[in-house]
């Protein structure tokens, strides 16, 4: 799948779980930190031989649909952003 169309799904299912957010810019850091952290743990579980239960949460689609998560949660802060401090001019 194309991964802006990824990231577009990831998106709107984050959308329709929890609807809008508009936390404070220090709780998307939180939110963010504990995706780009499941990637790492993805990565890692990739790179290193820590037993096969592990490496069951590493490889090419643990990566990727982590990678995807990121994104989606990155621009649901940047839309976040826009509502609170009045960035929409494109
Ligand atoms: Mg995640």
């Amino acid at each position: 799948m194309n991964p802006w169309v990824s990231v577009a799904k990831e998106r709107q299912r984050q959308e329709e779980k929890w609807g809008q957010q508009d936390h404070e810019p220090m709780m998307w850091m939180g939110i963010l930190g504990e995706e780009f952290g499941e990637l790492c743990q993805a990565v890692n579980e990739t790179h290193f031989d820590n037993g096969p239960e592990a490496r069951k949460k590493g490889g090419y689609e643990n990566m990727r649909e982590e990678a995807v998560q990121v994104a989606a949660v990155a621009i649901s802060f940047i839309e976040a952003l826009d509502r609170r401090y009045g960035r929409d001019d494109e």
